[in-house]
């Protein structure tokens, strides 16, 4: 950095002091501001509550103090802006927004004192930012050197692999074309090496440097269990270890939301329902009520939750299963950021898998994008069958590694395992074995066929019916074999291509199953071959 840079670097930690009371940065925010600071380009993952805003913030304070103009901050929610802005003006900090909630005078008095020079933020919804009107505003600050930043907030919301698509935010390539020389900062709490790779080419950040946070929230523990009598099993929940807490119950529909709520009211249990259905006014009563009284239960679609800060949730609870584990990351995410003890408990049963598949089969995207959402939801699948630590399979899932962290149902009390190493290794020599045969790979379907000795179409065309694993794997139900290979993928033991049609491929990590040295435990409630001897995990 050259010595005027150097200048504005340094004056990070007393704007942090100074403008926002805090003592110092926490975990990577020093080093993120630091680099932005200095006009480096930046890719943020960081978990919910881990203080995303003052990344951009600081920075952005920073450089207008150095004279170098107004942050542009892209964020998708309207209420988020208005929370953040607020905050800035208690801070003493010039910030405004840009939104539909504004009229057109009002519009018009933002950016006028945008170009006079008088806001330091700006917060803009993706789709203003990329009206000509605005860009050629831009033009203008950028020709006049006043164009500091721009943080593009939630940017998860560009890849149409994340949980939380908006195709808006596609347009905001043409910051970087049109402003290259203007530093970008992109955050984002929730995004899987896929999602990751499509932000960073979407949004053109090959040149940006990537601050991984640990997304671990050792405070909240993880509970996955089997659907089986859902009111029953809330009540039960709710009554026995959270009354009076403050939490949220999510469900799949707005009819389960109002039954659920209305339920848990019978019950004694303050609860209110949230989902898009509602008059808008009706959603604004209920969510104030949440956030100001104590105690207040949640009902509510994945409508309710962006950008709310509450520090107090207890508890977050799955009625059904959400579509993917990014999805199910955020959304309990929204417990314990007070750092106490919190749940996250989700019941899963083959219905919802049922059903999440038949939205994926019957949406009008195309094949390839159904293919990568079917994967994603058999890793969710595979992590609530999962007989081993939760939290180092949903840290694994975002590329960290971790030990199994004795604060989930699988650690706390170990499940009923049976051993599925015979069926997996069975299904992986199949798919060494049909690869070998006709040269190409297949997909798990056929794989499964042939093990189960089906003599199917496909089978007899290929003559796999010759394979020597042909019908070796009889005893297996279909149910069974799927699971065994949902925690082979899960694993990393066989790798599924997405975009050859799901089609199975061995591994490195194939070999230590294939030889023996690898187990794979699977939860005895899935029902296990006849025959079988009931084993605990050791
Ligand atoms: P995120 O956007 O990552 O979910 P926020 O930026 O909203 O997180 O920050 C979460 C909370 O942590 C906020 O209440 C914020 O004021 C607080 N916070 C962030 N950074 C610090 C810090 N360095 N010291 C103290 N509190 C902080
Ligand atoms: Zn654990």
């Amino acid at each position: 950095a050259s010595r005027e840079n150097q200048g504005i670097v340094s004056s990070a930690p007393s704007i942090l002091q100074q403008v926002f009371g805090y003592e110092r940065f926490r975990g990577q925010q020093a080093d993120i501001v630091e680099h932005v600071i200095a006009g480096g380009d930046a890719l943020v993952l960081m978990p919910t509550g881990g203080g995303k805003s003052l990344c951009y913030q600081v920075p952005a304070i920073a450089r207008e103090r150095a004279g170098l103009g107004a942050t542009i901050v892209v964020s998708p929610l309207i209420a988020l802006m208005h929370d953040q802005v607020g905050a800035l003006h208690e801070a003493g900090v010039p910030a405004a927004f840009l939104n539909s909630s504004l009229s057109f005078e009002e519009a018009q008095d933002v950016e006028r004192r945008l170009m006079r020079g008088e806001i330091t933020l700006l917060y803009a919804a993706p789709e203003r930012v990329t009206t000509p009107r605005f860009l050629s505003q831009l033009d203008t600050l950028r020709q006049q050197g006043r164009l500091a930043l721009f943080a593009i907030d939630e940017a998860h919301c560009v890849s149409q692999w994340g949980h939380d698509f908006r195709p808006e935010y596609r347009a905001l390539t043409v910051l970087h074309e049109r402003y290259p020389g203007v530093p970008r900062i992109a955050l984002t709490a929730t995004a899987d090496a896929t999602t990751r790779a499509d932000i960073v080419e979407r949004l053109q950040l090959q040149e940006a440097r990537q601050f991984v946070s640990s997304f671990d929230r050792p405070n909240i523990r993880y509970r996955l269990v089997e659907k089986k009598d859902p009111s029953a099993q809330l009540l039960r929940f709710i009554e026995q270890e959270h009354e009076g807490d403050a939490g949220i119950v999510y469900c799949q529909s707005r009819k389960r939301v109002e039954e659920t709520a209305q339920t848990l009211c019978e019950r004694g249990v303050d609860a209110l329902p949230y989902h898009a259905g509602l008059d808008a006014d009706v959603r604004q009563r209920n969510q104030d009520r949440f956030l100001r009284d104590d105690g207040v239960v949640m009902v509510a679609t994945i409508a309710f939750g962006m950008g709310i800060d509450k520090p107090d949730v207890r508890f977050v609870a799955h009625l059904d299963m959400p579509k993917n584990i990014e999805g199910y990351y955020q959304e309990t995410g929204r417990a314990g950021r007070d750092g106490l003890p919190a749940q996250a408990w989700m019941l899963y049963g083959l219905q919802d898998v049922v059903n999440q598949r038949r939205m994926i089969d019957e949406s009008p995207a195309g094949e390839e994008f159904k293919q990568v959402m079917r994967g994603k939801l058999d890793a969710l699948l595979a992590l609530a069958e999962a007989t081993d630590c939760r939290r180092v399979r949903l840290l694994a899932y975002f590329g960290e590694a971790s030990q199994p962290c004795g604060n989930c149902d699988n650690c706390l009390s170990p499940p009923q395992v049976w051993d599925g190493t015979d069926a997996a290794r069975k299904l992986l020599s199949t798919v060494y074995r049909v690869q070998q045969a006709s040269g190409i790979s297949f997909g798990a379907g056929h794989v499964m066929d042939i093990l189960r000795g089906k003599r199917t179409e496909k089978v007899e065309q290929f003559g796999h019916d010759k394979l020597s694993t042909f019908g070796l794997g009889a005893q297996f139900s279909e149910p069974q074999l799927r699971s065994v290979l949902r925690q082979l993928v899960a694993t990393g033991s066989v790798a599924v291509d997405a975009e050859s049609f799901n089609t199975l491929r061995l591994t490195e990590g194939s070999r230590a199953v294939l030889k023996g040295e690898r187990q794979v435990l699977l939860r005895e409630s899935l029902s296990q071959p006849a025959g079988r001897k009931r084993r605990e995990r050791s």
